[in-house]
């Protein structure tokens, strides 16, 4: 059974080190999060197997990665200084202060009162002061999306891979929003994480692209370990689109607060391409203003029959990586009564996500000779290249179980008496003890079988 309340979750992560509030020692930052020991790899995890399947396993992707400080004008121009807004009220009464399509009832979640002001447009980027003199105008944005990374070195991309149409960049980074109220852990937070991918087609071939790219999309979010049945599709109405997009498909995913979404892929058509062009148009740094009228236009790219410039269109599959990490937590969550009627708490998590693929545990740490063949292990098994191996010496096996089963180790490969030879049966000489995160069966295996065995289960 996934988990079904964010405390838990929220529990595990912090006793564990996934994942601890930010700026924690000081009372908090809200709206941030620091990933910890077993988080940062859990994260670092999903982001390659994305990467992988965007860019290594395609032939049509290549890679990106922007800066996070922008240029006003960028964000002036793809639309954001003057639509990238929530609509805010305040509670006349404890003052306190809302998204306006976020409360029930027209209800102030603080102290129920529906003495709100009139709702207002808050602009969600955060500005910071760039150089030494902080004077009105020298400010940056920090990127609220990726994605603006991405248009601004399209034709630096195009120019250096000489890529023709159907094809994409992809990018993984930071983007920040002054969320009005962050909420749900690290599901709405002001700092946090987006894998974007910017697939540029001929227009005319997008509304068939966009399907293929949902069902890419889900499938690969099921790769992952979610279940389909905890999965949806919802197509975005007309009046909920964001500024640039033509349609929208979200993909929802079962949180513990709330079915709400995890990815959404919208058709983005020429809009961002365009309206970049037509700022530089303005600016006079290319020579005309409509973008398809014009061969000098910087935006562009040959249209694949007529080899004429043109304004490709564009479709965005835009994941968050932190609700990724949620929704892969909330899946794999899972606590089992026992036959002996003790609970076990075990992150089912996909090996490939696992932060830890196979635990070495030494029954007796003051042991040398165990110990030592303890860590030829770990290094034996850290050739093979399949991830972290953790060399674990507590002593104690089962407590050393209890706690991988929690974070999602997949194997744990005990050292005992018997693997020196030295028990009562000498056949077990150079044999190990390994155990099975979801089944907790226990197998003797040869050292000489031991990488074979294991990157069989894991890859
Ligand atoms: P929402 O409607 O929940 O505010 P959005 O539609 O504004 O999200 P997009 O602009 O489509 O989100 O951003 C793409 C993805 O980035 C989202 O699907 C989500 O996974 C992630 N994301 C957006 N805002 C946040 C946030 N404040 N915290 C964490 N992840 C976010």
């Amino acid at each position: 059974m996934p988990a079904t309340s964010m405390d838990e979750l929220v529990s595990l992560c912090k006793r564990r080190g996934f994942i601890f509030p930010g700026s924690d020692i000081y009372g908090g930052l809200q709206g941030t999060y620091d990933y910890g020991p077993l988080g940062i790899e859990l994260k670092n995890n999903l982001k390659a197997a994305w990467w992988r399947a965007m860019v290594y396993e395609r032939d049509d992707v290549e890679g990106l990665d922007a800066s996070i400080l922008t240029h006003r004008l960028v964000l002036r121009h793809s639309g954001h200084e003057a639509t990238f807004t929530d609509p805010m009220v305040d509670c006349r009464n404890c003052k306190s202060r809302w998204r306006a399509d976020q409360l029930k009832d027209n209800k102030c979640e603080k102290c129920g009162s529906t003495d709100l002001t009139e709702p207002r447009p808050f602009n969600l980027m955060f500005k910071t002061a760039v150089g030494p003199i902080a004077e009105e105008g020298s400010f940056a944005y920090l990127r609220p999306e990726t994605a603006q990374g991405i248009f601004t070195n399209f034709k630096n991309v195009v120019d250096a891979t000489s890529r023709r149409l159907p094809f994409g960049i992809a990018q993984i980074g930071k983007a920040f929003r002054n969320e009005i109220t962050p909420r749900n852990f690290i599901f709405r937070v002001r700092e946090f994480e987006q894998m974007e991918l910017e697939f540029f087609v001929q227009p005319g071939t997008d509304d068939e692209w966009h399907s293929q790219w949902v069902e890419a999309r889900l499938q690969w979010w099921r790769d992952q370990g979610l279940l389909s049945e905890n999965l949806q599709a919802y197509h975005q109405a007309g009046d909920e689109l964001a500024h640039y997009a033509k349609a929208t498909v979200d993909i929802l995913y079962q949180f513990p607060h709330g079915l709400e979404e995890l990815e959404g892929i919208a058709n983005r058509t020429d809009f961002d391409l365009g309206s970049h062009t037509r700022g530089q148009a303005d600016l006079g740094l290319s020579a005309k203003v409509d973008p398809n009228e014009d061969s000098t236009a910087k935006l562009t790219i040959p249209h694949p029959e007529t080899q004429k410039p043109l304004v490709p269109f564009v479709i965005e599959p835009s994941a968050g990586v932190d609700r990724g990490v949620l929704a892969i937590l909330t899946e794999a969550f899972t606590k089992e009564t026992l036959e002996n009627g003790s609970e076990r708490i075990v992150l089912k998590l996909k090996p490939h996500l696992a932060p830890i693929k196979v635990a070495v545990l030494p029954l007796a740490r003051n042991k040398p000779e165990i110990v030592e063949k303890a860590k030829a292990i770990k290094s034996l098994l850290m050739a093979t290249g399949i991830g972290r191996i953790f060399y674990e010496d507590t002593g104690n096996i089962g407590k050393g179980y209890r706690r991988h089963d929690e974070v999602g180790t997949p194997f744990c490969v005990t050292v005992d008496f018997d693997t020196l030879g030295r028990g009562d049966d000498a056949s077990l000489l150079d044999t190990v003890t390994v155990r099975d995160r979801d089944t907790m069966s226990q197998v003797r295996i040869h050292i000489n079988e031991l990488a074979s065995y294991i990157r069989e289960r894991l890859v």
